[in-house]
C-alpha cells in the first residue's frame, strides 16, 4: 500500500502536544479516534446499553472504547483524561509505589502489551484493568467506585470482542470475571451514593458507553441487569433475595410517572422488560418450594 493510501485509511491520530505523566514524568502522545468520513457506522444498542458499530468497507472495524482511558506507556498510570493531570499530590506517591505491581498484574493477564504505538483491542481492555487498579487509590472526589464499575463493564465488552476474534485465548473467561467485578462495583456505587460516602458528582459521565450519558437512570438499570445476570444463582434463597434487591433498584427508574417524559424510552422499555423477567423468575423459584 502506498503512503497516500495508508494516510487515507487512517482511523486515529496522536495529540500534537506531549502529555507529561505526573507519576513518572515520561512524556507521551495521546491517541484518539478520527471522527467523520463515515468511519463510525452506528449499529445495535445492546441490552447493556453498549453501542456497537458496523465495520465500514474502507476503514474496517472500529472500537471507540479502546481510546477512552489515558495510559502512561512507561509506568501504566491509567485514568480517564479529565483526571490524569488533576491528580492530587497526596496520591502520586501511592501510585508511584504501585508501579511494579501494576505492570506485573496487567502482564499476567495480557501478553505483549504496547502502549507506545497504535492501540488494539487488547490494549483497550488492559487500559480499563489498569484504571480499575489506579482508581483504587483515589478519594471520593474522583468518583472512584463508579469509574471502577464503568471500567469493569467496558473491559468485559472489549474482552467479548476479543473472544469473537480469537477463541483460543480464554478471553470469554476473563470477560465473565470483569462482568462479575462490574456487578460488584455497580452495587457498591449505588450503596455509597445513597449513604453519602461517595456522592455522585453532577458532571460525571455515567455512560455506560461513550455515545450517550444515561445518567443516574442508566446506573440503576445497568446495576439491576448485572445483578440479574451475574448475581448469586446456586442458592435459591440467596437468588430470590438478590432479585428482590435488583427489582427495588430498577423500580426507582419508573419513579412517579410524571418524570418519565424526560427519560429516554430506550432505557424505560429495557428496564420494564428486565423488571418483568425478574418477577417471573422469583415466582418460579418460590413455586419450587
Ligand atoms: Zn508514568
Amino acid at each position: 500500500m502506498s503512503d497516500q493510501d495508508q494516510e487515507a485509511k487512517r482511523t486515529t491520530f496522536f495529540s500534537k502536544n506531549p502529555i507529561v505523566c505526573p507519576v513518572c514524568e515520561t512524556s507521551f502522545y495521546k491517541e484518539d479516534l478520527l471522527s467523520g468520513g463515515g468511519r463510525l457506522i452506528a449499529g445495535e444498542l445492546t441490552e447493556e446499553l453498549h453501542r456497537t458499530y458496523e465495520p465500514s468497507k474502507k476503514y474496517g472495524e472500529l472500537f471507540p472504547l479502546v481510546y477512552a482511558v489515558l495510559v502512561c506507556p512507561s509506568c501504566f498510570y491509567a485514568v480517564y483524561p479529565q483526571d490524569f493531570l488533576e491528580i492530587k499530590e497526596e496520591f502520586i506517591e501511592a501510585l508511584r509505589g504501585q508501579t511494579d505491581r501494576r505492570v506485573e498484574s496487567v502482564s499476567l493477564v495480557f501478553k505483549d502489551l504496547d502502549f507506545t504505538s497504535y492501540r488494539g483491542l487488547k490494549e483497550g481492555a488492559a487500559s480499563y484493568f489498569l484504571a480499575m487498579m489506579c482508581y483504587d487509590h483515589l478519594d471520593r472526589h474522583y468518583s472512584p467506585t463508579l469509574k471502577r464499575a464503568l471500567s469493569a463493564l467496558r473491559a468485559a465488552w472489549l474482552l467479548d470482542s476479543l473472544h469473537r476474534k480469537d477463541f483460543s485465548e480464554n478471553y470469554d473467561y476473563l470477560s465473565r470475571l470483569f462482568y462479575r467485578k462490574a456487578r460488584f462495583f455497580y452495587m457498591q456505587a449505588i450503596e455509597m451514593a445513597q449513604n453519602g460516602q461517595e456522592p455522585l458528582e453532577v458532571n460525571v459521565n455515567f455512560g455506560p458507553d461513550l455515545d450517550k450519558n444515561y445518567g443516574y437512570d442508566g446506573l440503576l438499570y445497568v446495576a439491576g441487569l448485572l445483578e440479574y445476570k451475574y448475581g448469586p444463582r446456586k442458592n435459591t434463597e440467596k437468588r430470590i433475595k438478590s432479585l428482590e434487591n435488583a427489582k427495588r433498584i430498577v423500580s426507582k427508574l419508573f419513579g412517579t410517572g410524571k418524570a418519565s417524559k424526560s427519560k429516554p424510552s430506550a432505557i424505560l422499555d429495557k428496564a420494564r422488560e428486565l423488571y418483568d423477567e425478574m418477577n417471573k423468575e422469583i415466582k418460579q423459584l418460590q413455586g419450587q418450594d
